[in-house]
């Protein structure tokens, strides 16, 4: 625990008010870190963050970091997890999707070299695209169309990645790079049309289960608070490569769908509707890297973390309908 103010270790957490840049926010300030969350609210909501606001450790910028970002004071860390990050935002908002991870970040790099901070940015499993390569590892270059209706998020992060990199390269910039994989937990946004709010909302309002195309297409889910382990190490490594960070537990998404009917128990059917544009058929993270260097796996299984999210889901629905 760092407790005293002059040693206070200060982060800059872009998308603070986001799925996974709250959790991150809960974390360093257990950790005795003074956080400094940014978010303009485009898809983050202050509910996620609301309960930080009490505590003296926590402050909160209202600001879209494709304009120029300032932070008065020293800064240690920039965390840079600001972005759409969900099928439907992409075909919604795609114009702001490409700027806050081309202009945000080049913005951010500026603010970490001015402020000689370490600098993590959150990369994808999107940057494979429809991948070739089975499970993905790091050295894998992708699979992408550009000009898809995922391009615009997909082509951001991997220009995210390159210019990160150019500014570790030519200034020497402290930099980090992880690539995420699908990950699920409480805060996840009810109608961002991602797979598991809407089964679960399905589920729960009694409404239809919809799996896109024949539901064999897979994918591989990790609990929030295994990813934000994984980040925390990457973060405090000495690793400047792209780390992944996922949990390589494999399902198709037509037996994901039956897990959250079992564990909610309705009664409500599978229908099936059209596949998506370029939707990825399969995705498995190949862990070896952060498992040798950051000794990192995930912990918690998908039974255990859907029986906590199905309670988040639960508790929402409820306040939402009451
Ligand atoms: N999906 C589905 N029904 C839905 C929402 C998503 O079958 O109501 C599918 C989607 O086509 C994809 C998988 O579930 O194959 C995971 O989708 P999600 O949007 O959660 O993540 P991503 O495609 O970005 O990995």
């Amino acid at each position: 625990m760092q407790t005293n103010n002059t040693t206070q270790k200060r982060v800059l957490i872009t998308g603070a008010a986001g799925f996974l840049g709250s959790h991150l926010s809960d974390r360093f300030i257990k950790e005795g870190y003074h956080v400094i969350g940014m978010d303009n609210l485009v898809t983050g909501s202050m509910k996620n963050i609301e309960h930080l606001f009490p505590k003296k450790e926590f402050e909160f910028y209202f600001h879209d970091v494709t304009k120029f970002v300032h932070v008065p004071g020293k800064l240690d860390y920039i965390l840079h997890f600001a972005s759409p990050a969900s099928p439907i935002d992409y075909l919604k908002i795609p114009i702001q999707t490409l700027k806050v991870g081309s202009l945000g970040t080049h913005n951010l790099l500026g603010l970490a070299k001015e402020k000689k901070a370490r600098f993590l940015i959150a990369s994808t499993s999107e940057i494979y695209g429809d991948p070739t390569v089975h499970p993905q590892n790091e050295e894998y270059w992708g699979n992408v169309n550009p000009i898809g209706p995922r391009g615009v998020y997909d082509e951001a992060k991997r220009f995210q990645e390159a210019i990160t990199m150019a500014y570790h390269t030519y200034h020497g910039l402290e930099t980090r790079i992880v690539r995420i994989f699908n990950t699920y937990g409480p805060r996840m946004r009810l109608n961002d049309g991602r797979a598991l709010p809407a089964f679960f909302s399905q589920a729960i309002e009694g409404k239809d289960i919809t799996v896109f195309g024949d539901g064999s297409q897979t994918r591989s889910f990790c609990y929030v608070d295994d990813l934000v382990e994984g980040i925390y190490r990457l973060l405090l490594s000495d690793y400047v490569n792209p780390v992944n960070i996922g949990n390589p537990d494999e399902i198709t998404i037509k037996e994901f769908a039956e897990e959250i009917i079992k564990l909610t128990g309705t009664d409500q059917k599978i229908i099936y509707t059209p596949l998506p544009t370029d939707d990825p058929k399969q995705r498995q993270p190949d862990i070896t890297k952060a498992k040798e260097l950051l000794d990192w796996e995930p912990r918690v299984s998908r039974k255990d973390g859907l029986k906590i999210t199905y309670d988040y889901f639960k508790q929402i629905l409820a306040k939402v309908a009451g």
